[in-house]
């Protein structure tokens, strides 16, 4: 009989752990965003918007710099800042001309603000499945959740690739609808040749701590349309204090608020936007040398990225064949976080089972808008409608959320490691 080595002892039954230390926050703000915010500071000016038909209507120097800045980098006519992604989505939904009760699809496997945006107009969230490989929305699913109600499509390009946008477009052509880009997660990722976000009628990139550059809150929309890009000004900006002295006529959705993005955060987006080519770079970096210590794991995809279009990588997602594994994945999570595996998560969202949705309790607490008049069908939103976002979160899906810490080489070659430490003992592990 050949003797073999002893393997390593997993860590989750007593052996020594792969990885000591956790990971270090991203930080991608530099000494440029310090000079920036502090000649703001120093100007005294923190914000030079008006909420009234003014010259200060489009806000003050920094923003118009940033604005200009986004416009070129996306390669778009319009860009508009606002305080959020968040209230960007409220207000692109709202720019669309959408009708309370519309129907507007939109994927589960996202945050939670892809949906409530549409909420937030009295539109109803109809959820499709996504795409087991990309995560994006399943374009077969959208044309599916299509009804005589439906008004627009809210495709998020999640985890930083962009939606299958031309199978999308084609879709939106033929029902004659409105498409939303949430690219929040993938700002600077390419569709052939152009960038996500900028393919829609909108797109919506977030400027929140957490993604690849930051203002501590923020958010830039995008357009090629004149009319939509002076829509959105108008509900970032108090829209019905405007429209009289503006003479504005198309008065639908003129609800303004106070969306404004100020001066200090947009001189840092200024140089932040500078660099975000190198971020995306480190990050496209950290994502290669895990494909290449991880590939020949039987029973693990990598990601996978559509044909001619790049990967920001906000999030490394993986998925498990747990049939051949055998291994469940509450198994191996819990095997690779006793490691020491440091920002590794299993499953992501499922929105449409949030209470919200499942108890149909939004404005006030009888049911609007689902049980009035405005919403003209039972909507579904039972576990079951959705499979393949379902499966991924309970059963297959495993992320590393390489956007938030700072993958170092050393980083990088330990989590490998301590993968395939567990992937050497599976047989230790049970079901
Ligand atoms: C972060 C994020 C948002 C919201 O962004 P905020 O700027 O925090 O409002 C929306 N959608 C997705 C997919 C996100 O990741």
């Amino acid at each position: 009989m050949i003797e073999t080595a002893e393997k390593e002892k997993l860590a989750l039954f007593g052996g020594a752990k792969s990885i000591q230390k956790p990971l270090n926050r991203y930080n991608s703000i530099g000494s440029e965003e310090l000079i920036a915010a502090k000649k703001v500071i120093e100007s005294g000016i923190l914000s030079d918007y008006i909420g009234a038909w003014h010259e200060k209507f489009y806000g003050g120097p920094c923003v118009q710099e940033f604005e200009q800045a986004c416009k070129d980098y996306f390669g778009v006519k319009h860009a508009i800042t606002v305080n959020s992604a968040t209230s960007g989505l409220m207000t692109a939904v709202g720019a669309i001309g959408i009708e309370p009760g519309d129907e507007v699809i939109v994927s589960p496997w996202t945050m939670c603000a892809s949906a409530t945006a549409i909420l937030n107009w009295n539109a109803i969230p109809v959820f499709a499945d996504i795409d087991p490989e990309t995560f994006c929305l399943d374009p077969k699913s959208v044309e599916a959740n299509i009804t005589p109600y439906t008004k627009a499509i809210m495709a998020i390009d999640i985890f930083g690739q962009s939606a299958n946008i031309d199978a999308l477009i084609q879709i939106a052509k033929k029902y004659n609808l409105k498409i939303i880009s949430d690219t929040a997660q993938a700002p600077g990722a390419k569709y052939k040749n152009q960038y996500a976000g900028t393919l829609t009628d909108i797109g919506s990139y977030s400027l929140n701590y957490h993604k690849h550059i930051h203002t501590g809150e923020g958010g830039i929309l995008v357009t090629n349309d004149d009319d939509l890009a002076e829509r959105m000004q108008l509900i970032r900006n108090h829209a019905e204090a405007v429209v009289g002295p503006k003479g504005v006529t198309n008065l639908s959705n003129m609800i303004g608020y106070n969306f404004r993005l100020g001066e200090i955060e947009c001189a840092m987006g200024i140089e932040q936007l500078k660099k975000l080519d190198s971020f995306i770079e480190m990050k496209q970096t950290v994502a290669k040398k895990l494909n290449a210590g991880l590939k020949d794991l039987p029973g693990l995809q990598i990601p996978k990225v559509q044909e001619n279009c790049t990967h920001v990588y906000y999030f490394y997602g993986m998925t498990l064949d747990t049939k051949t594994l055998g291994v469940s994945r509450e198994k191996i999570y819990a095997a690779l976080k006793a490691e020491g595996v440091d920002g590794l998560f299993a499953g992501y969202q499922n929105i449409h089972l949030l209470p919200i949705y499942q108890k149909k309790i939004a404005y006030g607490s009888f049911g609007f808008p689902w049980n009035s008049e405005i919403c003209k069908r039972e909507v579904n939103y039972q576990k079951g409608i959705c499979p393949v976002a379902e499966n991924l979160h309970d059963m297959t899906f495993l992320g590393l959320a390489i956007c938030l810490y700072a993958f170092s080489e050393q980083d990088i070659n330990a989590t490998i490691a301590a993968f395939r430490k567990v992937w050497d003992n599976l047989s230790d592990l049970g079901v």
